[in-house]
């Protein structure tokens, strides 16, 4: 666990799928790609990245895998009960996950630097002032 001393918990619609996360999120940012954008019904979906060492989850999931990008595997949580898109990555395999940051119970400690993937973004989702812009993912 970090000792930074930040602390950000959050979770699902119902109250059933929760999680913790402690320390500075590795990043923080708005991603457009097209399958986040079909996956939340939204024009974009908030997200901040932490070590799995960093994050901890209660509740169970629903898991949707998807061809990320990359190549890889993109496996999205969704609560078993409300159906709610809560975090990215497959719990006790992948090394980091993603918090789809909407799901705050605080949303205004989030604080986005980046927006990825802004080739895919439709007019209408707006991108804030000051992010860093991205056409896909960054390297
Ligand atoms: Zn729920």
């Amino acid at each position: 666990m970090s000792d930074s001393g930040k602390h950000y918990t959050g979770g699902c619609l119902c109250g059933a799928l929760r999680y913790e996360a402690n320390g500075e999120p590795l990043f923080a940012g708005h991603c457009y790609c097209a399958d986040c954008r079909n996956a939340s019904g939204s024009g974009f979906i908030p997200c901040m990245g932490f070590a799995s060492s960093a994050v901890l989850f209660s509740g169970q999931t629903r898991i949707f895998t998807s061809k990320a990008a990359n190549g890889g595997d993109a496996v999205r949580n969704f609560c078993l009960i409300c159906g709610s898109l809560v975090f990215g990555g497959e719990v006790g395999k992948d090394d980091s996950h993603t918090i789809y940051a909407g799901s705050l119970d605080d949303p205004s400690s989030f604080r986005p630097t980046i927006a990825i993937f802004t080739r895919n973004r439709p007019i209408w989702a707006v991108i804030p002032p000051d992010l860093t812009i991205f056409e896909a993912m960054p390297s």
